[in-house]
């Protein structure tokens, strides 16, 4: 069986070239993510235009998602080699946009700091690689003192718990740079520390796929708290276990992780789980056995994708990160419990009050699942407009292979977040009276399907409004 959990792999300096970009592409990235925290906005838009090219060069779609840093709070340029901090150490730490860290000040990028962080607060450094907690504030610092040491590189982000942080996401930043990836056609965006569906809202792109899919960044305790409504308001959603994990108790996070990748899915929308999944593997040839373990255990939640960062970022063999996680998500999705996950699903679907737009092509998904179900079909065929239908189908992880085919190239490339989608562009006319007969066409062509399968297509017919897929055929393939 052929992989269903999607990869989403950070570009960076370690793999920004083109031929970098092509092996990750042939090593299983389906979505290349790029960073708008560090380099220059014509840096990231040189990579886009390389994500491009790359794409025209393989002949198969890749989708580009750009990551928006919002209010991301960074330390100074730490000393060469690094700052070692210790239990028990006092820090101080000082508001400055420019100057470097010292081992006698660590300088924050945030002017709020003094007025901020209160006595008590816990700073966390770098995705947990130090925490220290605030315990007097000085005219000029603050003083800390260390509760977990660790080895301070570079410019390490800062977490400052986000109800204190009076920033709101998008930044100003964020929305000019947006905009510049808006204009060069950008797949997916993805917006970081939003608190409501009115943050995700307020990134006012068009709607997908006109627009680029808005993918927003579960990693503040109000977005954990107004989870339904940030689901709703956006196509899709990141577990952004850094940052959440700085926010929450860490205990919670396994949690949270099954909690809001359920509730995603159960809404069709793709959901990613993200960070440190392979974070080992940014210096070592293979990952540890518990990050082996996340990563199985992340497709057993119902990721539609994982994200590596650092790992293909920074990391010595991004190539091999990238392998190494198909490895494992291919040999899970061959675990995963289809059945059981449908079922729960189909359970909750029936209860739930969808909007009337959507219903029809959800009714009809849930039909095809069960169809595909019981008469063992070979593939769901979608065709479809805006993807709305795949990810419709996807959100029952049916065991047959889900082959997404539209006119739109835009579509094409966000279906590469969604789980078990395979894209095909479709050559025919929406309303063309052989719409259904050229699909499966263009699937037995491509190898997907063979003669003597049985196939189930999802269509809508020319006359329905406003575009739902009401038609289910099953087909059998001669
Ligand atoms: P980041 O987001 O890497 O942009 O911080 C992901 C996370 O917080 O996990
Ligand atoms: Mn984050």
């Amino acid at each position: 069986m052929a992989r269903r959990t999607k990869i989403i792999a950070t570009i960076g300096p370690a793999s920004e070239s083109e031929a970098m970009i092509k092996d990750l592409a042939e090593a299983g990235m389906d979505v290349a993510r790029i960073g708008l925290a560090h380099g220059t906005l014509d840096e990231a838009l040189a990579k886009f235009a390389r994500v491009r090219a790359v794409e025209a060069s393989l002949g198969r779609p890749i989708g580009v998602m750009v990551d928006l840093p919002g209010p991301k709070v960074r330390a100074g340029t730490m000393p060469e080699g690094g700052l070692a901090i210790t239990e028990n150490d006092e820090i101080r730490l000082v508001p400055s946009h420019t100057d470097p860290s010292t081992a006698s000040a660590i300088t924050v990028d945030h002017e709020g700091l003094l007025t901020d962080l209160h006595i008590g607060d816990l700073v966390t450094f770098g995705d947990g690689a130090a925490v220290a907690v605030v315990v007097d504030r000085l005219p000029d610092a603050l003083s800390a003192r260390v509760t977990h040491g660790g080895l301070l590189q570079g410019r390490p982000g800062v977490h400052i718990p986000s109800d204190r942080l009076r920033l709101s996401s998008p930044t100003a930043d964020d929305l000019r740079m947006l905009d510049a990836f808006v204009e060069a056609g950008v797949d997916m965006v993805a917006v970081s520390f939003v608190r409501s569906a009115h943050d995700v809202r307020r990134v006012g792109v068009e709607p997908h796929p006109r627009g680029p899919m808005v993918v927003a960044k579960i990693e503040t305790r109000a977005a954990v708290d107004n989870l339904d409504s940030i689901i709703e308001a956006s196509g899709a959603i990141m577990v952004a276990r850094g940052d959440l994990g700085a926010e929450m108790p860490l205990e919670e996070l396994p949690h949270l992780q099954k909690r809001i990748l359920q509730r995603c899915i159960t809404l069709g929308r793709p959901a990613i789980t993200a960070t440190q999944m392979l974070e080992s593997m940014v210096s070592a040839p293979t990952p540890t056995r518990a990050e082996t373990s996340d990563v199985a255990n992340a497709v057993f939640d119902g990721s539609s994708g994982l994200m590596l960062s650092g790992e293909t970022a920074i990391g010595h063999d991004p190539i091999n990160a990238v392998a190494t996680m198909a490895r494992i998500a291919a040999r899970a999705d061959i675990e995963f419990d289809y059945d059981a996950w449908g079922a729960k699903v189909h359970q909750i679907a029936s209860t739930m009050q969808p909007k009337m737009d959507d219903t029809v092509t959800n009714g009809m998904t849930n039909a095809a699942w069960r169809a595909a179900q019981e008469t063992g079909a070979a593939a769901i065929i979608c065709v479809t407009r805006t993807g709305f239908t795949v990810r419709s189908i996807a959100r029952f992880r049916p065991e047959a292979k889900i082959l997404g085919f539209s006119s739109d190239v835009q579509t094409l490339r966000q279906l590469k977040l969604s789980w078990g989608a395979t894209p095909f562009l479709l050559d025919v006319d929406y309303k063309a009276p052989n719409l259904v007969a050229r699909a499966v066409e263009l699937a037995r062509e491509a190898g997907e399907i063979r003669r003597g399968d049985l196939v189930a297509v999802l269509s809508g017919s020319p006359g329905y409004p406003g575009q739902a897929t009401d038609t289910l055929k099953l087909v059998p393939v001669v």
